[in-house]
């Protein structure tokens, strides 16, 4: 292990990652300074740090501060290197480092880190689940999913696996980071304000197999042709995913649907009606968690029985209720329009839409193409008449305005058939009436399972 004993180190930014940090350094001896924007003074875990002689300058980033020698510069993921502080601090060729970096030198369990655009937190908390099956050792969630990276290597050791979830910003400040699995869902063209270029952006996920070997393993979207090539530029084994281009290359190496099932290497693993969770995005979630549990030995019998279970991340497209034939999924995470179009594509049944919330502008158009499928939308909040503008252009003849969530619940539920989704997926934010979406998409399952009792199906 790296010796940080009177190193003159930095923290930037003071959330929860930049807590975990400054404990860490203070454990390990080491001169820190945190620098944050906000005003410190009222943080009542800042007064300890005081206690253990941690300087700290809040409410600014004052150039002057790096006229002080600092042997490193620990940032919070979100902070752009664009920022005049940090090119001062990069002119100083003061190395730059993200949590996951200090973590990465300090750590004893192997790492399986998973990244990509779209899909790392349901694939990251499938695979946890999956791991627990294993015959020794624990298996520990970390990173990006809400649990600083540095508050789980205290007590992972070599026999376990540190599952940890792995964005873009978090990569980028990396080094000698070395995962033994690297899962890349998939690279979609995103957050490009940050990461300026496509080609920057993927670079920055690319960093997860940086320091790969030959041993270790890399798990990537086959379907994605320019990810394939780019993975192939590194060491590591290649294990692709695919559910669409399915050749001999897929059936040799990695995990893939064929008939209505998953496969492993031409070993014929689960159905895919096992699969609970929605939408095909989601079968390719299941095929990169149940690639990394074969790769770590989980039997068949176990992937299935955890995967049939395995309900999804709450309020993303996540089954609610399966009563007389009506399904209920509750997709409060939803609060733009191209999540809520993939909650729509995740359907082959009539839906009963329930959306609505806050008004930022916008018009609901993009969504006409997707709502063929939508048999009654229920309607509320404050952008309720402009979406119905939307249902009414697509030809839905359903359509109906509510002052709230739980009234429009309420008609959805009673007007839903054998046979269709009823579906909240709302397309906006939720501050017009709720907090927070997690707030909404707890009222929503309230309301059903309220319906459930009162009311109950009699067909
Ligand atoms: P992330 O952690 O990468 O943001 P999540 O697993 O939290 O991803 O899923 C967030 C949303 O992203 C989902 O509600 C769905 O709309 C979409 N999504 C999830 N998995 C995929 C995938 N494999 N491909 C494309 N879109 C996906």
């Amino acid at each position: 292990n790296e010796n940080l004993s009177d190193k003159e180190i930095l923290v930037l930014g003071y959330a929860k990652t930049g807590k975990s940090v400054a404990e860490f350094l203070v454990k390990q001896q080491a001169n820190v300074t945190i620098n944050d924007r906000g005003d410190l003074s009222q943080d009542p875990s800042v007064t300890l740090l005081l206690e253990e002689g941690v300087q700290i300058v809040d409410g600014g980033h004052p150039l002057e501060l790096l006229d002080k020698h600092f042997d490193m510069i620990i940032k919070n993921p979100g902070i752009p290197y664009t920022i005049p502080f940090l090119q001062k601090a990069i002119e100083k060729n003061i190395p730059i480092y993200t949590d996951v970096e200090l973590a990465s030198r300090f750590n004893k369990a192997p790492i399986i880190g998973i990244t990509g655009s779209n899909g790392k937190t349901t694939t990251t908390s499938l695979l946890r689940e999956l791991l627990t099956q294993r015959a020794k050792g624990n298996a520990y969630l970390a990173g990006n999913i809400g649990i600083p990276t540095l508050d789980v290597i205290d007590q992972a050791t070599e026999d376990d696996d540190i599952v940890m979830e792995l964005s873009s910003f978090q990569l980028a400040g990396t080094e000698q980071f070395h995962s033994e699995i690297a899962v890349i869902t998939n690279i979609y063209e995103a957050h490009l304000d940050y990461h300026q270029t496509r080609e920057e952006y993927a670079k920055a996920k690319l960093k997860i197999l940086a320091n790969q070997t030959q041993d270790d393993y890399v798990v990537y979207r086959y379907d994605n042709a320019e990810l394939h090539q780019w993975v192939e530029e590194f060491k590591g084994q290649l294990v692709p995913f695919s559910i669409e281009t399915i050749d001999e290359f897929v059936r040799e190496n990695g995990a893939y649907v064929e008939g209505e099932w998953i496969y492993f290497k031409e070993e014929q693993i689960i159905p895919l009606s096992d699969i609970q969770i929605p939408g095909s995005h989601n079968v390719e979630n299941v095929l990169a968690a149940v690639a990394v549990a074969k790769l770590k030995g989980i039997s068949n019998q176990e992937i299935s029985d955890i995967v049939k279970e395995y309900k999804g991340m709450r309020h993303r497209i996540q089954p609610v209720a399966n009563v007389s034939g009506r399904s209920f999924y509750n997709d409060s995470k939803a609060t733009n329009i191209t999540a809520t179009i993939t909650a729509l594509n995740s359907f082959k049944q009539p839906i009963r839409f329930i959306g609505g919330g806050l008004d930022r502008g916008n018009e609901f158009d993009e969504l006409i193409p997707y709502l063929k499928n939508v048999s009654g939308a229920y309607l509320y909040g404050e952008t309720k008449d402009k979406m119905a503008k939307a249902f009414k252009a697509a030809g839905v003849n359903t359509i109906e305005i509510f002052d709230d969530l739980i009234e429009a619940t309420s008609k959805a539920y009673r007007e839903a058939r054998q046979g269709e989704v009823v579906l909240l997926s709302p397309s906006c934010a939720s501050w017009d009436q709720y907090q927070n979406f997690e707030i909404r998409g707890d009222v929503y399952i309230d309301t059903i399972e309220q319906l459930l009792l009162e009311e109950p199906y009699t067909d």
